[in-house]
């Protein structure tokens, strides 16, 4: 494998970014970057930025370019992204991606791929809507497709409290969708046409899609 990954995981809210994402920061030591998480840091913080992307995202609109590209600042250069990063959830629109040519081209960093995460409509409203994660640790759950092993006590450290996103109920998650086909899968030609976008079936179970971009990221290191 290479000795470095910058890589973006793409794809419609609630086809396993975050999931991907985390397992990939594990496996490779790479930095997983959230723009969703950090924004939802600002929100609890109530920073200004926090005030102004709140109500946006509780309606499932995209947060303003400027605020976003702001705030991600040098992040992809900051020492937890010596191995590399995984950008998930930016760039989500044509002058995001844009701002990280030019932020990548700054800091000398080169694009190794952008995996997409194909999932059907349907599917993605029933698991956002079925979603929710431990408030003590973050692991993730779901109402139908991964329950807690003791009904009501986390897997992970045992806490009994747990949280469910505002934004992830069926009417935010259309105007989210709407966000992603309208804004984001233009994005996806870009990458297309520099021969960085890796299509996986973000339909399949859990451990067959890290598996599928695994096998991306061994074939790519091959190439190289
Ligand atoms: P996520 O956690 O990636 O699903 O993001 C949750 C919400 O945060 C989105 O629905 C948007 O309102 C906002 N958001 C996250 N990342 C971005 C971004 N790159 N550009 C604009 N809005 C964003």
């Amino acid at each position: 494998m290479k000795a470095r990954l910058n890589l973006i995981v793409l794809g419609p809210p609630g086809a396993g970014k975050g999931t991907q994402a985390k397992r990939l920061e594990e496996r490779y030591g790479l930095a997983q970057i959230s723009t969703g998480d950090m924004l939802r840091a600002e929100v609890a913080a109530g920073s200004a930025i926090g005030r102004q992307a709140g109500a946006i995202m509780q309606a499932g609109g995209l947060v303003p370019d400027e605020t976003i590209i702001a705030m991600l600042g040098n992040r992809v250069d900051e020492p937890d992204c010596a191995r590399g990063f995984i950008l998930d959830g930016f760039p989500r629109t044509a002058r995001q991606a844009a701002a990280l040519d030019v932020m990548l081209a700054e800091h000398r960093l080169a694009l190794d791929a952008v995996i997409e995460l194909k999932v059907d409509d349907d599917a993605l409203v029933e698991r956002i809507a079925g979603r929710f994660t431990c408030a003590r640790c973050a692991a993730s759950y779901h109402d139908r497709f991964k329950q807690t092993r003791v009904p009501g006590v986390c897997d992970i450290c045992g806490s009994t409290e747990f949280i469910r996103r505002p934004d992830d109920n069926r009417e935010t998650v259309m105007a989210r969708l709407a966000a992603y086909y309208g804004q984001t899968a233009p994005i996806l030609p870009h990458y297309r046409d520099l021969g960085r976008l890796f299509p996986v079936d973000g339909m399949a179970p859990i451990d067959a899609v890290s598996t599928a971009i695994e096998g991306v990221l061994a074939r790519l290191s091959q190439e190289l």
